[in-house]
């Protein structure tokens, strides 16, 4: 039986190992936490629990796609809950509440401002068109430039719009910034600001208003829970708080890795920890070529987020999730990108899980969480300095647009800063979305799944091809488990 070692028990590695398992593969997987899941894991502070990063997940059938392959049935294992209206985005002077229902939302541009719903059924079948002809593209690997070749990129390209930005497509459509900010902020959940990722990313509001948002019980984390189990229920030996050191490569291949236990071989290899820190810390210099370390050391990183976890005694009723904009938000994501240390007229995002889901706290009691995405770390920012004063300005933020001062009633606060993602997640300077996913990183130019540096290694997750976000790390492993025969179907 060949073996295959998988570094990081993120939603990556573990989604891969679920497949590779599937396959007829002797599969490890060694995470370096007590605990499964990556940026992705539950966190538990007293009597209260959060997930420590994702909070929307979308486009349920890949996630689909990868349990059918492994051979079960999603809805067997995980419950998605929808979530309606999509989110409250709080804007200066306007509270806007988009839904997943096409007419509901159509009805409330309209009302808004005259013209405008008709507007967003223009925006949204021009999206449903480009999706379809960008998914295909998205779903396979895309080694090099002759894949722009391809019958699939051919026909997507016209909907590509290269040179344009989120911002700029959208201004297209839309003449109110609100509207534009709000099917554009999306471009966040890729660590990005919208004026700069590339207009493709469109589709990402589109996916939202078009299938709508989800949360599962006990939090998104629960679903690297339930497939680490199935993983062990199916034979894959799972080797938790084993951080792996470093690779030893002969002739452009790996023979074996140092854990803080332990030596370890096999055949092949599957990287899912963050991949500019893996190739920093754990392959030596002389064994990469395309991607060495002064060429990572260059490549653009998305922002980082500074996150409060609070527990509290009351269950407020805003809802699940909430945007507060930023009075000026061009200016503000412009300073996010800029590595600036100006940290006035913020957005943040706020995370109300417990109005739908009482496992998360005591009775009465509720988890909230604040996200605010600032700078990575190439901004120099001291958080220790500044994180109590921005939880001040979030709460007093919160008090101005909704009237109601949670301050009053926290009992439990929680930071994790910029540098806890790169210290203790190993997120290169705690860019948590990656590597930025500007058109010149993307396709042929992010790094490949089966990484072409060295003959046995693979990768899967954020950094890698297609892109950061759950939907796109489950596609990635679903590429990088293509690479590998099926054993099984041999066997017959
Ligand atoms: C605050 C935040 C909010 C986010 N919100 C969303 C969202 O709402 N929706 C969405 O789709 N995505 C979101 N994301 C992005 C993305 O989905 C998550 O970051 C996701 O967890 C990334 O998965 P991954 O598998 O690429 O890597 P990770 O989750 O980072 O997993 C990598 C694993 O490798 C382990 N590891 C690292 N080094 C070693 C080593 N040397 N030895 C052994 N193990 C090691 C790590 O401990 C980790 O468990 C968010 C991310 C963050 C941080």
């Amino acid at each position: 039986m060949s073996k295959i070692c998988i570094i990081g028990a993120g939603p990556g590695g573990l989604s891969a190992g679920l497949l590779l398992l599937e396959k007829g593969y002797e599969v490890h997987i060694f995470e370096k936490d007590s605990l499964v899941g990556g940026r992705s894991k539950k966190l538990t502070f007293g009597e209260y629990k959060f997930d420590s990063g994702p909070t929307f997940f979308m486009h349920p059938p890949i996630l689909e796609e990868v349990f059918e392959k492994s051979g079960m049935k999603l809805g067997d294992h995980i419950n998605l809950i929808p979530i309606e209206p999509l989110y409250d985005l709080y804007f200066e002077n306007l509270k806007i509440s988009p839904s997943s229902d096409k007419d509901t939302t159509y009805k409330l541009f309209e009302n808004i401002q005259e013209g405008s719903g008709e507007a967003y059924l223009k925006w949204y079948d021009a999206q449903q068109y480009k999706f379809n002809k960008i998914m295909p593209i998205l779903k396979k690997p895309f080694p090099n430039v002759l894949h722009f070749l391809r019958t699939d990129v051919l026909r997507g390209s016209p909907v590509l719009h290269p040179f344009q930005s989120v911002f700029d497509r959208l201004n297209k459509f839309f003449s109110k910034e609100e509207f534009i900010h709000s099917l554009s902020f999306q471009a966040k959940y890729l660590g990005m600001s919208s004026y700069e990722a590339p207009s493709v990313f469109t589709f990402l509001s589109f996916l939202e208003h078009n299938g709508g948002l989800y949360h599962v019980e006990g939090g998104l984390n629960n679903i690297n829970e339930k497939m680490s189990q199935l993983f062990k229920e199916k034979g894959g030996f799972l080797h938790l708080n084993t951080e792996v050191k470093n690779f030893k490569i002969k002739n452009k291949k790996i023979v074996s890795f140092e854990t803080n236990n332990d030596t370890f071989v096999a055949d092949y290899f599957v990287v899912n920890a963050d991949f500019a820190y893996a190739m920093l810390n754990l392959v030596d210099k002389e064994h990469l070529k395309k991607f060495n370390h002064r060429k990572i050391n260059k490549m653009k990183y998305s922002v980082s987020a500074l996150m409060v976890y609070v527990g509290l005694d009351k269950v407020f009723d805003f809802n699940h999730h909430n945007v507060f904009f930023s009075k000026d938000y061009e200016k503000y994501l412009r300073k996010l990108t800029s590595n600036s240390d100006d940290l006035n007229d913020m957005s943040f995002y706020m995370h109300n899980p417990s109005k739908i889901d009482s496992t998360l706290a005591p009775k009465n009691h509720s988890s909230i969480y604040l996200l605010m995405p600032v700078p990575n770390n190439d901004s120099g920012i001291d958080w220790e300095i500044h994180k109590e004063k921005m939880l001040k300005y979030m709460c007093n933020t919160i008090k101005t647009k909704t009237n109601i001062d949670i301050s009053k009633n926290i009992k439990q606060v929680n930071f994790t800063t910029p540098l806890d993602w790169q210290v203790k997640y190993n997120v290169h300077k705690g860019a948590v979305f990656s590597l930025s996913h500007r058109f010149d990183q993307m396709l042929h130019k992010r790094p490949q799944n089966n990484f072409k540096d060295i003959d046995n290694m693979y990768l899967v997750g954020g950094g890698t091809h297609p892109g950061s976000g759950l939907p796109t790390i489950y596609q990635s492993a679903l590429i990088t488990s293509g690479y590998f025969k099926n054993l099984k179907n041999e066997k017959k």
